[in-house]
């Protein structure tokens, strides 16, 4: 009897039905894994999304884990692009009443804590572009969305995005695709636009997590929300918004959380409530 493929196909994330290769446990086709460890170890380092239960799929090319329900992505300290996590580690960190996001490693049955532990959480902006046609302009979607770091075993979790984007427009089908569009732009040296004033630039960067671009990217879908008359729009926008609206005469908007006093502005922090 020929063996099975111990592969993982990347679509799925099911094992390969195809019979391996002589002298392999792997078929042609899947036989770049072949390095990696954790394939045979799958059905025992089973992850679940810490926010609907959903069981993770492996997704080999990455070493990363996503859920399908929500678009969340699992990445271990090993998997995980050093530069990009020192960017999200420096970003304002979220503190909000209730929210506590286990971390999906360690709650799971492993030997790396016996407690449950709750991620530290970071507000981070993603954006990507739709192609319309070529005679019509690409579509620019963008938000905000909580990436948790667990300090015990060292995984982020980078939670998915929701049903829509910061201007209330459906993400469809993108929702399962969001990080995994920030994560293949990463090392390609790309224009990003902000907007400050009304005056709009660009940077060329590689790595759209670092302070510099992650503040681009909060100027420009803030800008977004500010033109947009339909006040849906701006419904949408604070939900996913954390941080307060101040800009300064520097056009550099106030890193501080919005007040949650009920007697407070709840638009802005505690020190730039409106006289
Ligand atoms: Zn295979
Ligand atoms: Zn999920
Ligand atoms: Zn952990
Ligand atoms: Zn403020």
């Amino acid at each position: 009897m020929t063996k099975k493929c111990l592969g993982v196909d990347s679509l799925s994330g099911d094992r390969c039905k195809r019979p391996a290769n002589s002298g392999s446990d792997f078929c042609f086709m899947h036989k770049p894994q072949e390095g990696d460890a954790r394939i045979a170890y799958l059905e025992h380092d089973i992850y679940h999304c810490p926010d609907d239960g959903q069981q993770l799929l492996f997704v080999p090319d990455q070493g990363s884990y996503r859920c399908d329900m929500c678009g969340g992505v699992l990445m271990s300290a090993k998997d995980i692009d050093s530069e990009v996590l020192e960017g999200i580690l420096e970003l304002p960190e979220v503190i909000e009443e209730g929210l506590s996001v286990e971390c999906p490693t360690c709650s799971s049955d492993n030997d790396l804590s016996d407690g449950e532990t709750a991620l530290t959480n970071f507000a981070v902006e993603w954006y990507f572009w739709i192609r319309t046609s070529k005679y019509t302009a690409d579509i620019y979607q963008c938000g905000v969305s909580n990436v948790g770091h667990c300090t015990v075993c060292g995984s982020t979790w980078f939670a998915g995005p929701g049903e829509f984007d910061a201007l209330g427009r459906t993400l469809g089908k993108n929702t399962t695709r969001v990080w995994r569009k920030q994560f293949r732009r990463l090392g390609k040296k790309k224009r990003l636009w902000g907007i400050s004033g009304d005056i709009r630039r660009a940077i060329r960067t590689k790595n759209t997590f670092g302070v510099q671009e992650q503040s681009l990217l909060r100027q420009a879908r803030l800008a977004g929300v500010k033109t947009a008359t339909e006040r849906k729009w701006k419904e949408a926008a604070s939900r996913s918004d954390n941080l307060c609206n101040h800009v300064d005469d520097n056009g550099k908007m106030c890193d501080f959380r919005k007040s949650t006093k009920s007697t407070h502005d709840q638009d802005y922090c505690y020190k730039h409530q409106p006289k």
